[in-house]
């Protein structure tokens, strides 16, 4: 074993995983679409570092601009006080984000700006004279980060379990848009998903529900695209209730889908937008929450202070990064790259529908899940053992053929791929060609 794979075992605490009891895989080094171990071994990121990578490994305009940006000045907070690069940032995201959002609250994840968002909307409904509304609607199986606010917004139960009693009882969980399931209409889609929401905020008491945290398309579960019509029942939901709209854009936003932000794919405008991940490419830290103007011009006539800050939320060295990447995204045409090629991505996934196990392809842009059935002509569902049998098979088979895909078992089993953005044919090729071997190996 490698001294790093012999450190990684004696002394560090992987995330979402058991204590190591040997050495773990440990990634070296990356380059566009690809990654190395410490063994030497090459791998195809089809996940993007977990949504992150956008832009891509390796690139060197993006370290030289947190070079830069730490010679000249490597911290002050924003604290009262701004910096170039927060402002700059904001100015951009401002100008990028949907119809009038207009000022960044940054944070250094997305847990974090997933807590902010509601907290913001809190210190909102205190300034306005309505202290009673606190309450979120979320959906179920959705992921929204993990301290301790956004781990009661996100409803995964082996996730929340351990810390249920931690949690704050504030939540409601609705109906996800997963259609391969969903046995409610006979003829077209009743949108019941959006009513749903409705009938929550009802439930609960509209005075007491301060907003509604949905992703543009649901990652947990396995990429659930909304059906037409329903962000913009959603948003006719939350006007009539004077209730929050917060699109959560972890993973959506930053070209993922093929746009900027998940309301230029499927027309709204939330209040909020929570973002981190693909921000910078991941070549430094960053989240935040972009807010439409109403937010901001309560409280500035409130005069109420936000108390709420984080010491690295808006680091100067990650907002130098993220402008970085955000202007390599714009002039190199990512982003239309995507959207021009997310039809070819789709098409060659859905060859592995001839696949026995291969129910269904999901997803947009360059953001998919194929879900597995033990009979998908009969609609016969694996039994859960059997669909943790299968992932955890899956897992190791994939990481032999080189492929870097996530294989998911916190509902139906799912393959999900989120490669890099500046992924084309022949990462879509190798994808395709990687995961039906490992498909084969398992299935067998
Ligand atoms: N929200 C969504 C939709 C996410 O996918 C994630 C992480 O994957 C989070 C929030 C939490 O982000 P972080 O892991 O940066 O805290």
């Amino acid at each position: 074993m490698t001294d790093v794979r012999q450190a990684a075992m004696d002394h560090l605490w992987l995330h979402f995983a058991q204590v190591p009891t040997e050495g773990p895989m440990v990634i070296e080094r990356g380059k566009g679409c690809e990654i190395w171990d410490s063994e030497g071994k090459r791998y195809l990121d089809a996940l993007g570092g977990l949504f992150v990578t956008a832009i891509g490994h390796g690139r060197t305009d993006l370290a030289d601009a947190a070079k830069k940006q730490a010679e000249s000045m490597a911290f002050f907070p924003v604290w009262g006080t701004a910096h170039p690069p927060a402002a700059r940032l904001a100015e951009k995201l401002a100008s990028l984000a949907p119809g009038d959002m207009d000022r960044v609250f940054f944070t250094s994840g997305g847990s974090e700006a997933v807590e902010s968002a509601w907290k913001l909307a809190r210190q909102y409904f205190l300034a306005k004279g309505e202290p009673e509304r606190m309450r979120v609607i979320a959906r179920k199986s959705a992921y929204h980060g993990t301290t301790l606010g956004a781990l009661a917004i996100t409803s995964i139960p082996p996730i929340r379990d351990p810390f249920e009693p931690m949690l704050n009882g504030l939540v409601t969980h609705v109906s996800t848009t997963d259609q391969l399931h969903c046995q409610r209409c006979e003829g077209p889609c009743s949108l019941h998903a959006a009513d749903e929401i409705e009938e929550a905020i009802l439930a609960a008491g509209p005075q007491t529900v301060a907003a509604v945290f949905l992703e543009p398309v649901q990652n947990s579960g396995g990429c659930f695209v909304p059906m037409p019509g329903y962000w913009a029942r959603v948003r006719e939901i939350c006007d009539k209730y004077g209730v929050l709209l917060v699109s959560d854009e972890v993973i959506c936003a930053f070209g993922r889908l093929g746009t900027w932000f998940g309301g230029h794919k499927f027309d709204y405008v939330p209040d909020m937008i929570t973002f981190a991940k693909a921000a910078t490419s991941g070549y430094s830290p960053l989240g935040g929450v972009i807010t439409r103007p109403f937010l901001a011009d309560t409280l500035k006539a409130s005069k109420d202070v936000v108390w709420h800050g984080l010491t690295f939320g808006g680091h100067p060295v990650s907002c130098a990064v993220a402008l970085a990447n955000i202007e390599a995204l714009e002039s190199e045409g990512i982003i239309d790259h995507v959207a021009k090629h997310e039809g070819m991505f789709r098409e060659k996934l859905e060859t592995l529908l001839d696949h026995p196990i291969v129910a269904e392809v999901r997803g947009a842009g360059y953001f998919y899940a194929i879900e597995l059935m033990k009979d998908p002509a009969k609609g016969v569902a694996f039994t859960p053992d059997e669909g943790a049998a299968l992932v955890a098979g899956l897992r190791p088979a994939l990481l032999e053929h080189g492929l870097i895909a996530r294989a998911d078992g916190r509902g139906a089993p799912i393959l999900q791929f989120s490669p890099p953005l500046i992924a084309g044919p022949d990462e879509f090729d190798e994808i395709v060609a990687t995961s039906r071997k490992a498909l084969d190996a398992v299935w067998r």
